[in-house]
C-alpha cells in the first residue's frame, strides 16, 4: 500500500497529532475569531490529514475533522437548530483539480441517463462567515451561524442591526417559510476606514477583514455589532418548500426581487473554459471588488442535478471552491495588538 514504508506507530502518532492541531486551530478561528496561523498554513495542516487519511483508509477515525463541518458553537450564544443542514465546500488548490472535478460531473452517469443540461454558476468565494435568515410568512424570525452545520449560535439581534438585511421581505411571492443563506462580510474600504478611526482613538486595529466580521457579528452586545460596517450576499438556502425556480441562479433573482443583498459577481457559463477564465479574471482583479475573497466557488446551476448529486457528510457534491494561492500577509498590521 503507499506509505506502507511509514512504521505504524508513528504514523498513528503523527496523525494523532495533526487531529489535535487541526481542532485547536478551529477552537481559535470559530470560538475566537483569533486565528493562531494563516489560512493557508491551516489549509496545509488539513490537507497533510487528508492525505494520510486517503493512502491509509483503516485509520480514519470516526470523529476526525475530515468528516464534519468545522465551526464550533460558543456557550456564550444560545444553540440554534437550523431546519435544514448547512455544509462546507470541497476545497481545491488547483486550475487541473477544477477541470478533474467538473469532467467527472460531466460525466456522472445519474446525469447523463436523464439528459440534463448541466450549467455552471461561478460565484466569488467571499472570505467572511456563513450566517442563516430564517424569515417566517416575510418577517425575519431568527439569525444563526453555522456551527457545526446542524446547530449553530443565536445571532438574531445582532443581525437585526445589519441594514443591508431586511427585516420584512419585499413582494409576495416567497415561500412561508424560507432559510436564506449567505456571508456577512466587511467592505475593504469600510475595514481599511474603521481602523484609521480606531488607530486615531488610540484603539488597536481589526486584524483582517474576516476575523472582523466574525468578531462583530458574534459580539455579546448588539449596541457594539451596530457599530461594524457589516455587510451581506447571499450564496444559498436551506428549507425553501413552494419556491418555484429551477436553479440556484433564478433564485438569486428572486431573492433581490425580495430585497435580499444579492452579488454582482455571479456569473452563469456553459463550458470549464469559462469556468477557468472567471477564476483567472477574478484572480487578477481580486483586490478590486467590494470585499476580500479567498478563492471561486463553482456550483451545478440546476437544482434537480443539485438533488441527483447530493451532500457528503461534510459538503455538496454539486459544488466545488477553488482556493487562490496565498499572498503576503498585511505587514502594517503583523506587530500591532489586535482586537475583536
Ligand atoms: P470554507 O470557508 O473553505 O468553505 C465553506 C464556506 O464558504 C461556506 O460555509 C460559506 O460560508 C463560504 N462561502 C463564501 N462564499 C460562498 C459562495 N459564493 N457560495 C457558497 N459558500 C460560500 O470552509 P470552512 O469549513 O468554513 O472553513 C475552512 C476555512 O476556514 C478555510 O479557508 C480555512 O483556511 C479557514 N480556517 C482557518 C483556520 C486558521 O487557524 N487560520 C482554522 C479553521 C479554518
Amino acid at each position: 500500500a503507499p506509505g506502507s514504508a511509514v512504521p505504524e506507530d508513528a504514523l498513528r502518532q503523527e496523525y494523532q497529532q495533526l487531529i489535535d492541531e487541526v481542532r485547536k486551530h478551529r477552537a481559535a478561528y470559530y470560538l475566537e475569531d483569533a486565528p493562531l496561523v494563516s489560512d493557508a498554513e491551516f489549509d496545509l495542516l488539513y490537507s497533510r490529514l487528508e492525505l494520510i487519511e486517503a493512502q491509509h483508509p483503516a485509520i480514519v477515525a470516526n470523529d476526525s475533522p475530515t468528516q464534519e463541518v468545522g465551526g464550533e458553537v460558543s456557550a456564550a450564544f444560545s444553540p440554534v437548530e437550523h431546519l435544514s443542514r448547512m455544509y462546507s465546500l470541497e476545497d481545491v488548490f488547483s486550475l487541473e483539480e477544477v477541470t478533474a472535478w467538473g469532467r467527472k460531473t460531466e460525466a456522472n452517469a445519474a446525469l447523463r441517463a436523464a439528459g440534463h443540461e448541466l450549467k455552471w454558476l461561478c460565484e466569488v468565494k467571499i472570505d467572511g462567515l456563513a450566517v442563516n435568515l430564517l424569515y417566517r410568512h416575510g418577517k425575519l424570525v431568527r439569525a444563526a451561524t453555522r456551527g457545526d452545520g446542524a446547530t449553530g449560535e443565536d445571532v438574531t439581534h445582532n443581525v437585526l442591526t445589519i441594514k443591508v438585511i431586511p427585516t420584512q421581505l419585499a413582494g409576495e411571492d416567497w415561500p412561508e417559510e424560507v432559510e436564506v443563506r449567505g456571508e456577512i462580510f466587511i467592505p475593504s474600504a469600510d475595514f481599511t476606514s474603521y481602523n484609521e478611526a480606531l488607530i486615531e482613538a488610540g484603539k488597536a486595529p481589526l486584524a483582517n477583514p474576516r476575523n472582523a466580521a466574525a468578531g462583530s457579528l458574534r459580539q455579546k452586545d448588539p449596541a457594539e455589532t451596530a457599530k461594524r460596517p457589516l455587510k451581506m450576499f447571499v450564496h444559498g438556502f436551506g428549507v425553501r418548500q413552494g419556491l418555484e425556480a429551477k436553479t440556484q441562479s433564478e433564485t438569486y433573482g428572486l431573492m433581490e426581487s425580495w430585497g435580499l443583498p444579492v452579488s454582482p459577481y455571479s456569473r452563469v457559463v456553459g463550458t470549464l473554459d469559462e469556468v477557468l477564465s472567471f477564476i483567472k479574471d477574478n484572480g487578477e482583479h481580486r483586490h478590486d471588488l467590494l470585499h476580500e475573497i479567498d478563492g471561486i466557488v463553482v456550483k451545478a446551476d440546476s437544482f434537480e442535478i443539485q438533488r441527483n448529486l447530493g451532500f457528503t457528510s461534510r459538503v455538496p457534491r454539486w459544488a466545488v471552491a477553488y482556493k487562490y494561492p496565498p499572498e503576503e500577509v498585511n505587514t502594517v498590521l503583523r506587530d500591532i495588538q489586535v482586537q475583536v
